[in-house]
């Protein structure tokens, strides 16, 4: 069983209240290969929310204590980004996912490339905060890019 972003499913859980349907993730799930998750609502926020993104590093940093998640007015969200990573991990574990597949660029979900924190566009290598967390325990994470070149 696959575990996918809620929102490449076509969920309207984005912090915008839009989605990033991806028609082979939705097609999964409507073929019973795999179930939804949104780390960010696991986490506690509602839908719409602020906009957030890591400063001072990556999810491994935030992890580790290194770096942080803030939303654009500049309210610190760690706290709840690594509850809803930790939600996640419980989930992957409990379904035994063989694949996990999460929307890029987000600080939750992104698994190649996240915003740096300045709330301009701009992105950087690194993984989200639940991407980062589901890696260190094992779990292959790959993005919806990643999932059109793979046979599911
Ligand atoms: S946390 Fe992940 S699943 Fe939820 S809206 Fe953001 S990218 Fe999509």
């Amino acid at each position: 069983m696959i575990l996918v972003s809620s929102c490449l499913a076509g969920l309207e859980v984005r912090y915008n209240g839009t989605h990033s349907l991806n028609n082979k993730v939705s097609r999964l799930v409507e073929e019973n290969k795999a179930v939804t998750v949104c780390p960010e609502l696991l986490g506690g926020f509602s839908t719409p929310r602020e906009p957030a993104e890591i400063i001072g590093g990556d999810g491994e940093d935030v992890l580790e204590g290194r770096a942080k998640v803030v939303e654009k007015s500049g309210e610190d969200v760690t706290d709840l980004y690594i509850k809803g990573a930790y939600a996640t991990l419980d989930k992957a574990v409990k379904m035994n996912a063989t694949t996990v597949v999460l929307k890029e660029n987000s600080p939750s979900c992104g698994s190649s490339t996240i915003y740096n924190g300045e709330f301009k566009g701009k992105k950087v290598v690194g993984n989200g905060v639940t991407s980062a967390l589901l890696k260190r325990n094992g779990f292959q994470v790959i993005s919806e890019k990643q999932l059109a070149t793979n046979n599911y």
